[in-house]
């Protein structure tokens, strides 16, 4: 299997060239060259395997240069019940007839992401030990991506992580869980300033193309290949939990930032799952919903970014979109290049309301906006008729995903966080706390492993520089 660029750079890559990699060099972002197709014969067979043996199965057919033996290995040390908490990994947990969610938020820090990251912790220490090499992962997190990068990379060897938040801006227990962590690899830095400023100064850092490659700079970030790929194998595995046979359609309902959990189920459908519709759920932020709606794609502005209750889905711009705007548009890699490259840059906005018809009939997606009241009242419906308590990001799934039920089809939701993440806001909707996994009891009392930094680039390569010896 050969990756190319969605901006049609003539280079083709394998898998653990483009692993370490963010962006091809053209700007685009990596794709496999064609879906790998899974018929009837083959979704039989894989019915009923461990999440694991499953995963393994899923990424071989994306991956040729890692050994079979070592891919396996590598499956199984990663998808286990004690770091996921239970043997299904991601269970099915039912609500009203033909509805569920997908828990996905069982691991290390309690949100989805952890279930790529994970897998890309034990891929970088297999690849940088078979290259005898050395990585410094820099990042900017407001919350999840950052938690879920330091609990995957800790104690990795090889790797060192540097992530940059706002200080004092992430929730409590967030903060907690980031800067408790004492392993001698992993280093926050808390920015005197608001989360933009954290992407900065990964962004100067990364442009000064001296100082990343003298200290091996890369990056985490959603766009990564193997994190969408990982992501691939939980669509497979909550199918097979919500059907009996080959055959059956399902729909999924995901609540949506940065597109890529969804991108994850568009290649499950393009590889042929039985996927009916892939719901995409957006809160205020609603830049996906409208181009859904209308195919016309307009990014925001800061001013008009909003600060919502479910903050892992508060974007501007989704940074996987262009993934699937290249199959949209029959995968013509110069149209690619001019919509994001030229007329976005340009104008903030493209218009494909003539492929819109097309995102809906030919690859399944329908699309919603949830607000605060909406969320609110979602979560607590939800812990009033089935005494099940969902987070504020979930809430807005569920709440799209009910508009969409089609009758005999089931429909997924997919869990992408705990409420204990999110606490205030389950107080405001329930008036009670969230119930919290034994595992964190008293986190907010640990010694915390954390240095205050202003939001100046220079001070943050300093930094760096003086912990890489
Ligand atoms: C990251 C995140 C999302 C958004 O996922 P995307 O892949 O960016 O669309 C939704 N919910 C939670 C809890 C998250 O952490």
């Amino acid at each position: 299997m050969l990756y190319l660029s969605t901006r049609g750079h003539p280079d083709r890559k394998h898998f653990c060239e483009i692993l370490l990699e963010g962006l091809a060099p053209d700007g685009g972002l990596y794709l496999p060259e064609t879906y790998p197709k899974v018929d009837a014969a083959t979704l039989a067979r894989w019915r009923g395997l461990p999440y694991a043996e499953l995963a393994f199965e899923i990424l071989s057919l994306y991956i040729d240069d890692i050994p079979a033996p070592d891919l396996r290995a590598i499956c199984r040390k990663t998808y286990t019940e004690e770091v996921f908490g239970t043997r299904a990994i991601v269970p099915l947990k039912p609500l009203e007839e033909g509805v569920c969610l997908e828990a996905l938020s069982n691991g290390p820090t309690l949100a989805f992401k952890d279930m790529a990251m994970q897998l890309l912790g034990n891929l970088f220490e297999y690849e940088l030990g078979r290259r005898g090499e050395q990585l410094n992962i820099l990042g900017a997190t407001s919350g999840d991506t950052g938690s879920a990068a330091e609990y995957a990379m800790r104690g990795k060897k090889g790797v060192r992580v540097f992530m940059t938040s706002p200080n004092g801006r992430m929730s409590p227990f967030q903060q907690a869980q980031m800067f408790s962590l004492q392993d001698a690899n992993i280093h926050n830095l808390a920015v005197e300033g608001v989360f933009d400023d954290c992407q900065d100064i990964v962004k100067a850092v990364s442009n000064d193309l001296e100082f990343k490659r003298r200290y091996r700079i890369g990056t985490v970030n959603s766009i990564n290949w193997a994190r969408l790929v990982a992501q691939v194998v939980y669509y497979f595995a909550g199918y097979f939990q919500a059907t009996t046979a080959e055959g059956q359609k399902v729909c999924f309902a995901v609540p949506s930032g940065n597109f890529g959990n969804i991108c994850a189920g568009h290649v499950a459908r393009m590889m042929g799952l039985p996927v009916e519709r892939l719901v995409l759920a957006t809160n205020e932020n609603d830049v996906l919903d409208e181009f859904f709606r209308t195919g016309v794609y307009r990014v925001r502005g800061s001013q008009d970014t909003y600060e919502t209750s479910s903050p892992s889905m508060d974007i501007s711009k989704a940074s996987n979109f262009e993934r699937f705007v290249f199959d949209l548009v029959g995968r013509d890699a110069a149209r690619v290049r001019y919509l994001f490259g030229e007329e976005l840059p340009a104008k903030g906005r493209f218009d494909l309301s003539h492929e819109a018809l097309a995102a809906r009939e030919q690859y399944g997606f329908v699309s919603g906006r949830s607000t605060h009241a909406d969320r609110l009242a979602t979560i607590r419906d939800t812990w009033q008729r089935f005494g099940t308590m969902i987070d504020t990001h979930t809430a807005d799934g569920l709440k799209v995903a009910r508009a969409h039920v089609q009758a005999g089809t089931p429909m997924i939701v997919l869990e992408t966080a705990l409420p204990i993440k999110f606490a205030a806001t389950i107080v405001e909707a329930l008036g009670r706390e969230p119930d919290r996994p034994a595992r964190f009891t008293g986190i907010e009392d640990l010694p915390r492993r954390v240095t205050v930094l202003p939001a100046d680039a220079a001070r943050v390569k300093q930094f760096i520089a003086a912990h890489c010896a």
